[in-house]
Parts: structure tokens; sequence; C-alpha cells
């Protein structure tokens, strides 16, 4: 996050004392670039709650500091995926005795791609309240400007490293009918194109959104084949979010329907196999499971 471009006055400044925070956990989401896209509500919890929680403790030390917000003597706990073990039962302690806890993602929204999602259910399965102050994420500000469709998206999170597992993965999303939102380390985005291009073939329209919010925040959309010729030629740098529109709709006749149900079966129950080819043609689930069933008896 940027430490420029504070709010005119510090938070300090305009709330003349911390409001009230109910008991329960809170998560609130913090700027991905531009240190304005703070929420009033969420400067509203971390000045009033009663523990502070946030996946890297600095980060919101500074975010606090840009604000004009003061620890003051409450605790700020460490919670990230190499110390679940320790710190759940902590904070789970707090919330037991009544206390308000806001936890901080390092940028954008908890639980995308982040910390937060043990908490939120060890939170749920003991019965306390939870809540969240939304704002910004990479994801959703990555689709708001791709200008691919928005109606239906499906966001995949990191294309995982290793060869087979990624293999497997956008053979998986290749067929898709939905606007595809991923993140990748701009150190791999080359590789990753070239990917695409084997996956979903070179005509797929894409936008590759880069910086978004910060001074050097940049959109190059057009075709996979071209997106990728243009990578062989440049560095990438800084953080990357990938959008991809939807597969071409696959015309259905009995025919591809059953080899692809026999295909699915191969690795999948009757069910999900059904499941994934009524997805794939955009078909009514039912229809497809009747056929698998016969299929699987014959
Ligand atoms: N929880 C965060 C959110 O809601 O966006 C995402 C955290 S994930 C660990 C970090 C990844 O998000 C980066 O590797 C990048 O793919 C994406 N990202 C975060 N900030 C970004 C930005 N300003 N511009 C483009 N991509 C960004």
């Amino acid at each position: 996050m940027s430490s420029g471009d504070p709010l005119p006055v510090s938070y300090a400044e305009m709330a003349s004392e911390a409001r009230a925070i109910a008991p329960g956990l809170h998560f609130l989401s913090t700027p991905i670039g531009a240190a304005r896209d703070i929420t009033l509500r969420a400067l509203d919890l971390l000045a009033g709650a009663d523990v502070l929680a946030a996946e890297d403790t600095r980060s919101l030390r500074h975010l606090m500091e840009i604000h004009g917000i003061a620890l003051g003597g409450r605790p700020l706990v460490a919670y990230h995926e190499h110390n679940e073990g320790q710190a759940l039962p902590r904070l789970m302690r707090a919330l037991e005795e009544g206390k308000s806890v806001a936890y901080a993602s390092e940028a954008g929204t908890p639980l995308v791609s982040d910390p937060g999602f043990g908490l939120a259910r060890a939170v749920i399965a003991a019965g306390l309240p939870i809540t969240a102050a939304p704002g910004p994420s990479a994801a959703i500000c990555a689709l708001t400007v791709s200008g691919l469709p928005s109606d239906r998206f499906l966001f995949a999170g990191f294309i995982p490293s290793a060869s087979g597992a990624r293999k497997s993965f956008l053979e998986n999303l290749s067929s898709v009918q939905a606007t595809l939102i991923l993140y990748e380390s701009p150190k791999r985005v080359r590789e990753t194109f070239r990917d695409l291009v084997e996956y979903f073939g070179s005509d797929r329209q894409a936008a590759i959104c880069r910086e978004l919010t910060k001074r050097f925040e940049e959109v190059s959309r057009g075709d996979l084949g071209a997106l990728a010729a243009d990578l062989e030629d440049r560095e990438v740098k800084g953080e990357i979010v990938l959008v991809i529109d939807r597969a071409p709709e696959r015309q259905a006749t009995a025919e591809t329907v059953e080899v692809a149900l026999d295909k699915a079966m191969e690795t999948m129950s009757v069910k999900d196999a059904a499941a994934a080819v009524a997805e794939a043609y955009g078909l009514p689930r039912r229809q497809v499971y009747q056929m698998a069933l016969e299929r699987g008896r014959g």
C-alpha cells in the first residue's frame, strides 16, 4: 500500500472519540494500493475494537499511523497461515469473553487468497457474531476495468506453479462458462500466457490488470495470442490480476455429451461427472444425470 494521499484530516481529528464496536469478529478490507481506499467503517473498527489482529502487524500499524489511529494499550495479534495453532485459540478466548476483534489482511479483503477462513469457521462453529466491513479486493477491481462480461465470474485464486497441478487446473478452467479471475506473479506471467494459449486457444479475450489503484496502473486488453506475443518482448513488474473471457458455448449433440460423460466418469463419480458436463454444455443437471445413470448401467 502506498503511504501517500491519506485522508485530508486524520481520522483522529474527524472522530472525536472511538465508536463502540459490538462484540464479535469483524473482518475489514484494506487498500490494495491507494491509501484513500480505506473505508470509514474500517477506520471505526480499527479505532474502536478491543483487540486488533492482522496477517501482517507492521502493515496494519503503518495503515493506522497514516490515518492517525493510536493502538493505545490494545493487543495487536499476528494471525497468518504459519501461526494459526497459537493465534486462533488466543483470538477465540477474546471473542468468548465478549470482546470485539477487528481482523485485517496485509492488503485487500481477508479470505480472498489470504488468511481468515479458519478463523471464520471457528467463530461460526462457536455461535459467535461475525461481520465484514467490505472494501477493496484486487479481483473485483480487475473485473470492473477488464471490459469482460461481469454477469457471471469465477475467482480461481493463484495458478499452481507445479507443472502437473497447473495442467489440470488450466484444463478444468478452460471450459468454464464464466469470466475467470486469476492472481499471478509477474515472474511467471510469460510462461502462464504460453500455457493459456495452449489450453484456452489464442482467440479468447483477456485483460492483464497490473498495479491497480497505484501510480503505474495499467490494463492490457486483447486476445490471448496477442497478449502472449506482447509478453515475449517485455518485462512485467508489480502485482497482477488476469481476467479471461468465458469458454465459447459448445454445441451439445447427444453424442458429444455422451462422449464427455464417459470421459468424465473415468475420474469422477456419476454425480460429479454429470454436474461437470451439464456445466460445460449449459444443460440441465437432471437431464445429464439421467444420461449418466443410463451410461453407468450400460
Ligand atoms: N486479499 C487480496 C485481495 O482481496 O485482493 C489478495 C491477496 S493475494 C495474497 C495478493 C495478490 O493479489 C497479488 O499477487 C496480485 O495477484 C493481486 N493483487 C493485489 N493487489 C493488487 C494490485 N494493486 N494490482 C493488481 N493485482 C493485485
